[in-house]
């Protein structure tokens, strides 16, 4: 398997100021995120389908946005990562990460190993809860 070294910088350098720069845009152009679903409690009277598609859009950006704002954390992450020299090791396990994964995903912190286990933990932070009832 092909791995990071540190003379690849300069192109993951780029890469990833690329899609900070991108991240950010998406960010900015959602900033004034409309507060239009505020309008439901004004007392108006309103068609519930206009209210309904346009929760619904506001949702979809909202979703967006925390999307963005995830993966520019990631992103800054992994700059600082490149510039520490630690870029290219998984953080869960130390391991160099797969140069293909890198590459595909510049921001990446982990190997597909350690990936493929938080995705699986992920879930069940509630289920755990209802299964392993506090006993008081
Ligand atoms: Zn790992």
């Amino acid at each position: 398997m092909d791995t990071y070294d540190s003379s690849l910088a300069p192109r993951f350098s780029q890469h990833l100021a690329q899609r900070e720069a991108e991240l950010r845009a998406v960010l900015r152009a959602n900033d004034h995120l409309p507060d239009e679903a505020s309008g439901v409690d004004s007392g108006e009277v309103v068609d519930f389908k206009d209210v309904a598609a346009q929760q619904s859009r506001a949702t979809l950006a909202e979703a967006k946005v925390d999307h963005a704002a995830h993966e520019l954390e990631l992103v800054l992450a992994a700059q600082r990562r490149l510039a520490d020299g630690s870029y290219g090791r998984c953080l869960d396990c130390c391991e160099a990460i797969d140069l293909r994964r890198l590459t595909a995903l510049p921001a990446s912190p982990c190997c597909t190993a350690c990936q493929a286990i938080h995705e699986h933990e992920r879930p069940p932070a509630t289920r755990r809860r209802s299964l392993y009832p506090q006993v008081s």
